[in-house]
Protein backbone atom coordinates (compact mmCIF):
# COMPACT_ATOMS: atom_id res chain seq x y z
CA UNK A 1 0.00 0.00 0.00
CA UNK A 2 1.06 3.55 -0.85
CA UNK A 3 1.33 6.19 1.21
CA UNK A 4 2.96 9.85 2.10
CA UNK A 5 4.12 11.59 4.88
CA UNK A 6 3.30 15.57 6.08
CA UNK A 7 4.07 17.91 8.62
CA UNK A 8 1.23 18.97 11.47
CA UNK A 9 3.09 22.14 11.65
CA UNK A 10 3.72 23.80 7.75
CA UNK A 11 1.76 20.96 5.94
CA UNK A 12 4.53 19.86 3.72
CA UNK A 13 4.28 16.67 1.99
CA UNK A 14 6.57 13.43 1.44
CA UNK A 15 6.96 10.89 -0.67
CA UNK A 16 10.02 9.21 0.75
CA UNK A 17 8.41 7.12 3.66
CA UNK A 18 11.53 6.59 5.10
CA UNK A 19 12.00 9.97 5.96
CA UNK A 20 11.19 11.29 9.97
CA UNK A 21 11.03 14.51 10.18
CA UNK A 22 9.98 17.67 8.16
CA UNK A 23 12.55 20.02 6.33
CA UNK A 24 10.95 22.45 9.24
CA UNK A 25 12.64 20.31 11.71
CA UNK A 26 9.22 18.73 13.27
CA UNK A 27 8.54 14.79 12.79
CA UNK A 28 6.12 13.95 10.26
CA UNK A 29 3.62 11.24 9.98
CA UNK A 30 1.62 9.03 7.88
CA UNK A 31 -1.89 10.91 5.78
CA UNK A 32 -5.01 9.17 6.52
CA UNK A 33 -7.76 11.69 6.42
CA UNK A 34 -10.65 9.66 5.99
CA UNK A 35 -13.67 11.32 4.62
CA UNK A 36 -15.38 7.85 4.26
CA UNK A 37 -15.13 5.22 7.11
CA UNK A 38 -17.94 4.14 9.48
CA UNK A 39 -17.58 1.72 12.27
CA UNK A 40 -18.75 -0.64 9.63
CA UNK A 41 -16.19 -0.47 8.20
CA UNK A 42 -14.49 -2.22 10.67
CA UNK A 43 -12.98 -5.58 9.11
CA UNK A 44 -13.48 -8.77 10.90
CA UNK A 45 -10.02 -9.48 12.58
CA UNK A 46 -8.48 -9.76 15.77
CA UNK A 47 -6.73 -6.65 17.59
CA UNK A 48 -5.41 -3.56 15.66
CA UNK A 49 -6.08 -5.04 12.30
CA UNK A 50 -9.88 -4.37 12.60
CA UNK A 51 -8.91 -1.06 11.47
CA UNK A 52 -6.74 -2.00 8.58
CA UNK A 53 -8.79 0.14 6.43
CA UNK A 54 -6.90 3.33 7.88
CA UNK A 55 -3.63 1.66 8.43
CA UNK A 56 -0.65 2.31 6.14
CA UNK A 57 0.08 -1.61 5.28
CA UNK A 58 -2.38 -4.21 5.01
CA UNK A 59 -2.33 -7.05 7.91
CA UNK A 60 0.95 -8.72 8.09
CA UNK A 61 2.33 -12.20 9.67
CA UNK A 62 3.79 -12.87 12.87
CA UNK A 63 3.62 -11.30 16.22
CA UNK A 64 1.96 -8.35 14.81
CA UNK A 65 -1.41 -10.07 14.94
CA UNK A 66 -1.24 -10.52 18.27
CA UNK A 67 -1.00 -6.36 18.98
CA UNK A 68 -3.70 -4.31 20.04
CA UNK A 69 -7.69 -5.26 20.77
CA UNK A 70 -6.86 -4.40 24.52
CA UNK A 71 -9.54 -3.90 26.99
CA UNK A 72 -11.77 -0.63 27.94
CA UNK A 73 -12.40 -1.65 31.42
CA UNK A 74 -15.00 0.78 33.39
CA UNK A 75 -13.16 0.68 36.77
CA UNK A 76 -15.60 2.37 39.44
CA UNK A 77 -13.40 1.61 42.32
CA UNK A 78 -10.90 4.36 41.04
CA UNK A 79 -13.53 6.87 40.44
CA UNK A 80 -13.16 8.43 43.90
CA UNK A 81 -9.12 8.88 43.82
CA UNK A 82 -9.15 10.08 39.77
CA UNK A 83 -12.38 12.51 40.38
CA UNK A 84 -14.29 11.52 37.37
CA UNK A 85 -16.07 8.12 35.73
CA UNK A 86 -12.71 6.23 35.06
CA UNK A 87 -12.38 3.72 32.30
CA UNK A 88 -8.58 1.83 31.72
CA UNK A 89 -7.75 1.20 28.84
CA UNK A 90 -5.02 -1.44 29.81
CA UNK A 91 -1.94 -1.80 27.16
CA UNK A 92 -0.29 -3.92 29.43
CA UNK A 93 -2.11 -6.96 27.46
CA UNK A 94 -0.12 -6.43 24.63
CA UNK A 95 2.49 -9.17 23.53
CA UNK A 96 5.39 -8.05 24.91
CA UNK A 97 3.06 -5.91 28.04
CA UNK A 98 3.50 -2.52 26.23
CA UNK A 99 1.55 0.09 23.84
CA UNK A 100 4.65 -0.18 22.08
CA UNK A 101 3.98 -3.20 19.84
CA UNK A 102 1.29 -1.33 18.36
CA UNK A 103 3.69 1.01 16.95
CA UNK A 104 6.05 -1.88 15.96
CA UNK A 105 3.37 -3.77 14.35
CA UNK A 106 3.68 -1.21 11.55
CA UNK A 107 6.89 -0.08 11.63
CA UNK A 108 8.76 -3.43 11.80
CA UNK A 109 6.83 -5.02 8.92
CA UNK A 110 6.87 -1.83 6.92
CA UNK A 111 10.74 -1.56 7.09
CA UNK A 112 11.06 -5.26 6.29
CA UNK A 113 9.00 -5.31 2.88
CA UNK A 114 10.71 -2.28 1.74
CA UNK A 115 14.78 -3.98 2.08
CA UNK A 116 17.05 -5.93 3.79
CA UNK A 117 18.20 -4.18 6.41
CA UNK A 118 18.76 -4.83 10.15
CA UNK A 119 15.81 -3.44 12.25
CA UNK A 120 16.98 -1.47 14.90
CA UNK A 121 15.74 0.75 17.87
CA UNK A 122 17.31 3.28 20.72
CA UNK A 123 15.16 2.29 24.19
CA UNK A 124 15.60 2.11 27.65
CA UNK A 125 13.70 -1.29 27.69
CA UNK A 126 9.66 -1.50 26.32
CA UNK A 127 10.51 -0.14 22.58
CA UNK A 128 13.42 -3.18 22.79
CA UNK A 129 11.60 -5.71 23.75
CA UNK A 130 8.86 -4.91 21.25
CA UNK A 131 11.23 -4.11 18.14
CA UNK A 132 13.16 -7.17 18.64
CA UNK A 133 9.90 -9.62 19.50
CA UNK A 134 8.54 -8.12 15.90
CA UNK A 135 11.71 -8.29 14.35
CA UNK A 136 12.28 -11.93 15.22
CA UNK A 137 8.98 -13.06 14.23
CA UNK A 138 9.29 -12.10 10.89
CA UNK A 139 12.93 -14.05 10.99
CA UNK A 140 14.96 -10.65 10.44
CA UNK A 141 18.28 -9.60 12.65
CA UNK A 142 17.75 -6.94 15.01
CA UNK A 143 20.02 -4.08 16.66
CA UNK A 144 19.16 -2.73 20.09
CA UNK A 145 20.84 0.31 21.73
CA UNK A 146 20.49 0.52 25.21
CA UNK A 147 21.43 2.62 27.26
CA UNK A 148 25.23 1.98 29.87
CA UNK A 149 24.03 0.47 32.81
CA UNK A 150 20.54 -0.95 31.64
CA UNK A 151 19.51 -3.76 34.66
CA UNK A 152 19.90 -7.37 33.92
CA UNK A 153 16.07 -8.06 34.39
CA UNK A 154 15.79 -5.53 31.17
CA UNK A 155 18.48 -6.77 29.69
CA UNK A 156 17.31 -10.69 29.79
CA UNK A 157 13.87 -9.12 29.25
CA UNK A 158 15.36 -8.05 25.94
CA UNK A 159 17.99 -10.77 25.41
CA UNK A 160 15.34 -13.32 24.90
CA UNK A 161 14.46 -12.33 21.40
CA UNK A 162 18.01 -12.77 21.12
CA UNK A 163 18.69 -9.32 18.93
CA UNK A 164 22.35 -8.04 18.97
CA UNK A 165 22.41 -5.49 22.08
CA UNK A 166 24.69 -2.80 22.03
CA UNK A 167 25.18 -0.67 25.55
CA UNK A 168 26.05 2.45 24.94
CA UNK A 169 28.00 4.98 26.93
CA UNK A 170 28.11 8.92 26.08
CA UNK A 171 25.22 11.40 26.05
CA UNK A 172 22.48 8.85 25.74
CA UNK A 173 19.60 11.67 24.69
CA UNK A 174 21.95 12.61 21.88
CA UNK A 175 21.63 8.93 19.88
CA UNK A 176 18.38 9.80 18.82
CA UNK A 177 20.10 11.89 16.44
CA UNK A 178 22.95 9.46 15.79
CA UNK A 179 20.70 6.71 15.33
CA UNK A 180 19.28 8.57 12.40
CA UNK A 181 22.02 9.24 10.68
CA UNK A 182 23.07 5.32 10.84
CA UNK A 183 20.24 4.54 9.23
CA UNK A 184 21.38 6.56 6.29
CA UNK A 185 24.81 5.48 6.14
CA UNK A 186 24.78 1.70 7.17
CA UNK A 187 22.16 -1.01 6.20
CA UNK A 188 19.97 -0.45 8.74
CA UNK A 189 16.93 0.77 9.67
CA UNK A 190 16.93 2.54 12.95
CA UNK A 191 12.89 2.64 14.22
CA UNK A 192 13.07 5.37 16.48
CA UNK A 193 10.11 6.73 19.15
CA UNK A 194 8.36 8.84 16.22
CA UNK A 195 8.90 6.88 13.21
CA UNK A 196 5.73 8.04 11.23
CA UNK A 197 4.72 4.05 10.41
CA UNK A 198 5.17 3.93 14.80
CA UNK A 199 2.61 6.84 15.41
CA UNK A 200 0.19 5.46 12.64
CA UNK A 201 0.12 2.00 14.73
CA UNK A 202 -0.16 3.94 18.04
CA UNK A 203 -3.18 5.76 16.86
CA UNK A 204 -5.31 2.21 16.79
CA UNK A 205 -5.48 2.63 20.37
CA UNK A 206 -7.49 6.08 20.29
CA UNK A 207 -9.98 3.96 17.73
CA UNK A 208 -10.67 1.12 20.20
CA UNK A 209 -11.36 3.67 22.67
CA UNK A 210 -13.76 5.66 20.78
CA UNK A 211 -14.97 2.31 18.80
CA UNK A 212 -16.17 0.68 22.54
CA UNK A 213 -17.82 3.62 24.15
CA UNK A 214 -19.79 4.56 20.63
CA UNK A 215 -21.72 6.72 20.10
CA UNK A 216 -20.42 8.83 22.93
CA UNK A 217 -16.79 10.04 23.00
CA UNK A 218 -14.74 10.08 26.48
CA UNK A 219 -14.11 13.28 27.76
CA UNK A 220 -10.37 13.08 29.05
CA UNK A 221 -8.25 10.66 28.01
CA UNK A 222 -4.66 10.38 30.12
CA UNK A 223 -1.43 9.22 29.01
CA UNK A 224 2.10 9.11 30.38
CA UNK A 225 4.20 11.43 28.23
CA UNK A 226 7.94 10.66 27.47
CA UNK A 227 9.04 11.41 23.91
CA UNK A 228 5.42 12.72 23.06
CA UNK A 229 4.97 9.88 20.37
CA UNK A 230 2.12 7.95 22.07
CA UNK A 231 0.18 11.54 22.23
CA UNK A 232 1.22 12.23 18.14
CA UNK A 233 -0.43 8.82 17.67
CA UNK A 234 -3.30 9.58 19.53
CA UNK A 235 -3.79 12.50 18.18
CA UNK A 236 -3.65 11.48 14.58
CA UNK A 237 -6.85 9.04 15.58
CA UNK A 238 -8.55 11.75 17.39
CA UNK A 239 -8.09 13.87 13.67
CA UNK A 240 -8.99 11.06 11.55
CA UNK A 241 -12.17 10.50 13.61
CA UNK A 242 -13.01 13.99 12.99
CA UNK A 243 -12.23 14.11 9.27
CA UNK A 244 -14.35 10.99 8.85
CA UNK A 245 -17.03 12.76 10.93
CA UNK A 246 -17.04 9.81 14.15
CA UNK A 247 -16.50 12.27 16.56
CA UNK A 248 -17.85 15.56 16.80
CA UNK A 249 -16.34 17.10 19.72
CA UNK A 250 -12.64 15.71 20.70
CA UNK A 251 -11.45 14.20 23.60
CA UNK A 252 -9.29 16.53 26.19
CA UNK A 253 -5.97 14.92 26.05
CA UNK A 254 -4.14 14.84 29.43
CA UNK A 255 -0.43 13.88 29.31
CA UNK A 256 1.45 13.01 32.54
CA UNK A 257 4.86 13.51 32.99
CA UNK A 258 7.00 12.36 36.08
CA UNK A 259 8.37 15.85 38.10
CA UNK A 260 11.96 14.34 37.57
CA UNK A 261 11.84 15.44 33.91
CA UNK A 262 9.30 17.23 32.68
CA UNK A 263 10.13 20.17 30.04
CA UNK A 264 6.72 19.43 28.63
CA UNK A 265 4.86 20.53 31.50
CA UNK A 266 7.19 23.49 32.13
CA UNK A 267 6.63 24.13 27.80
CA UNK A 268 2.79 24.13 28.80
CA UNK A 269 2.85 26.35 31.59
CA UNK A 270 4.99 28.80 30.14
CA UNK A 271 2.35 29.19 26.92
CA UNK A 272 5.57 28.07 24.60
CA UNK A 273 4.88 26.46 21.54
CA UNK A 274 8.33 23.83 21.76
CA UNK A 275 9.79 22.16 24.84
CA UNK A 276 13.35 23.51 26.39
CA UNK A 277 15.25 20.59 26.74
CA UNK A 278 16.66 19.96 30.29
CA UNK A 279 19.87 19.83 31.26
CA UNK A 280 21.07 16.75 33.68
CA UNK A 281 21.43 19.52 36.44
CA UNK A 282 17.78 19.76 36.21
CA UNK A 283 16.83 16.24 35.86
CA UNK A 284 16.33 13.87 38.75
CA UNK A 285 15.82 10.19 39.35
CA UNK A 286 12.74 8.92 38.96
CA UNK A 287 10.81 5.37 39.46
CA UNK A 288 8.82 5.88 36.13
CA UNK A 289 11.97 5.31 34.14
CA UNK A 290 9.97 4.98 31.30
CA UNK A 291 8.99 8.94 30.75
CA UNK A 292 11.76 10.26 32.24
CA UNK A 293 12.93 11.80 28.99
CA UNK A 294 14.43 15.39 29.09
CA UNK A 295 14.34 16.31 25.68
CA UNK A 296 11.21 14.61 23.64
CA UNK A 297 11.72 14.68 20.14
CA UNK A 298 7.83 14.40 19.62
CA UNK A 299 7.62 17.42 22.28
CA UNK A 300 5.84 20.08 20.36
CA UNK A 301 3.95 17.58 18.37
CA UNK A 302 2.34 16.57 22.00
CA UNK A 303 2.04 20.54 22.72
CA UNK A 304 0.17 20.90 19.94
CA UNK A 305 -2.13 17.65 20.48
CA UNK A 306 -2.80 19.47 24.20
CA UNK A 307 -3.65 22.71 23.17
CA UNK A 308 -5.59 21.41 20.00
CA UNK A 309 -8.11 19.53 22.48
CA UNK A 310 -7.75 21.82 25.34
CA UNK A 311 -5.93 19.31 27.46
CA UNK A 312 -3.29 19.84 29.95
CA UNK A 313 -0.26 18.34 30.70
CA UNK A 314 0.75 17.63 34.72
CA UNK A 315 3.84 16.69 36.57
CA UNK A 316 3.28 14.20 38.92
CA UNK A 317 6.30 13.35 42.27
CA UNK A 318 7.07 9.70 42.72
CA UNK A 319 5.35 9.60 45.96
CA UNK A 320 2.46 10.34 44.30
CA UNK A 321 3.13 7.37 41.59
CA UNK A 322 3.51 4.90 44.21
CA UNK A 323 0.37 5.84 45.90
CA UNK A 324 -1.60 5.57 42.77
CA UNK A 325 0.23 2.33 41.42
CA UNK A 326 -1.09 1.19 45.09
CA UNK A 327 -4.70 2.38 44.51
CA UNK A 328 -4.55 0.15 40.67
CA UNK A 329 -3.92 -2.57 42.27
CA UNK A 330 -5.81 -2.24 45.68
CA UNK A 331 -8.64 -0.45 44.11
CA UNK A 332 -8.40 -1.67 40.52
CA UNK A 333 -7.12 -5.18 39.96
CA UNK A 334 -4.25 -3.67 37.42
CA UNK A 335 -0.88 -4.17 37.69
CA UNK A 336 0.92 -1.72 35.96
CA UNK A 337 4.05 0.16 35.61
CA UNK A 338 4.94 3.32 37.66
CA UNK A 339 4.84 5.30 34.24
CA UNK A 340 1.54 4.36 33.63
CA UNK A 341 0.81 4.98 37.13
CA UNK A 342 1.21 8.56 36.48
CA UNK A 343 -1.93 9.16 35.21
CA UNK A 344 -4.39 8.33 37.83
CA UNK A 345 -1.94 10.75 40.12
CA UNK A 346 -2.47 13.31 37.03
CA UNK A 347 -5.94 13.22 36.61
CA UNK A 348 -6.58 13.45 39.98
CA UNK A 349 -4.33 16.68 40.06
CA UNK A 350 -7.14 17.94 37.23
CA UNK A 351 -9.93 17.00 39.72
CA UNK A 352 -8.20 19.27 42.41
CA UNK A 353 -7.95 21.92 40.04
CA UNK A 354 -11.71 21.99 38.65
CA UNK A 355 -10.55 21.12 35.46
CA UNK A 356 -12.17 17.14 35.66
CA UNK A 357 -16.13 16.78 37.15
CA UNK A 358 -16.88 13.99 38.98
CA UNK A 359 -19.85 12.78 36.18
CA UNK A 360 -17.21 13.09 33.03
CA UNK A 361 -15.61 10.34 31.70
CA UNK A 362 -11.67 9.51 31.92
CA UNK A 363 -9.79 7.06 30.28
CA UNK A 364 -6.66 6.52 32.14
CA UNK A 365 -4.26 4.59 29.17
CA UNK A 366 -1.36 2.52 30.82
CA UNK A 367 0.83 2.19 28.73
CA UNK A 368 2.61 -0.65 30.02
CA UNK A 369 2.79 -3.74 32.26
CA UNK A 370 3.87 -3.67 35.83
CA UNK A 371 4.66 -7.46 35.76
CA UNK A 372 7.92 -6.71 34.19
CA UNK A 373 9.19 -4.24 36.85
CA UNK A 374 8.38 -6.40 39.98
CA UNK A 375 11.47 -7.58 41.84
CA UNK A 376 12.62 -4.15 40.61
CA UNK A 377 11.57 -1.93 43.53
CA UNK A 378 12.96 -3.33 46.64
CA UNK A 379 9.95 -3.56 48.59
CA UNK A 380 9.86 -5.78 51.48
CA UNK A 381 6.49 -8.19 51.77
CA UNK A 382 5.72 -9.34 55.06
CA UNK A 383 3.88 -12.70 55.23
CA UNK A 384 3.21 -15.15 57.77
CA UNK A 385 3.72 -18.81 58.08
CA UNK A 386 1.41 -20.93 59.75
CA UNK A 387 1.67 -24.48 60.27
CA UNK A 388 -1.35 -26.56 58.25
CA UNK A 389 -2.58 -27.90 61.40
CA UNK A 390 -3.16 -24.57 62.85
CA UNK A 391 -4.52 -22.72 59.66
CA UNK A 392 -8.23 -23.43 61.05
CA UNK A 393 -7.55 -21.95 63.93
CA UNK A 394 -5.77 -18.76 62.97
CA UNK A 395 -7.68 -18.12 59.79
CA UNK A 396 -10.54 -17.96 62.51
CA UNK A 397 -9.00 -15.50 64.07
CA UNK A 398 -8.01 -13.60 61.66
CA UNK A 399 -11.73 -13.69 59.46
CA UNK A 400 -12.91 -12.47 62.94
CA UNK A 401 -15.09 -9.57 62.36
ZN1 LIG B 1 7.20 21.01 8.58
Amino acid sequence: MSFSLSCYRCGERYEDTARVRCACGEPLWVDARPTAFSWDDCRNRDGMWRYEALLPIDRPEGVARAAGGTPLVRSPGLDDVAGGRVFVKDEGENPTGAYKDRGSAVAVPHTIATGDDVVGTVSYGNMAISTAAHATSLDRECLVFVPEGTSSVRLELIAQYEPTIAQVSGEYGALYGDALDLSERLPIDVLVSDAPTRISGYKTALFEICDSLAPETPDVIALPASSGGFASGVWLGIRDLESAGLIDESPRLCLVQTAAADPLTRAFEDGATDPTPMSSDETGDTIAHSIGNPDPPSGARALAAVRDTDGAVVSVTDDEIRTAQRRFAVDGGFCVEPASAATLAGVSRLAERGELSADESVVLVPTGTGFKELGTGGRDVATETVHRADLRDRLESLLAP
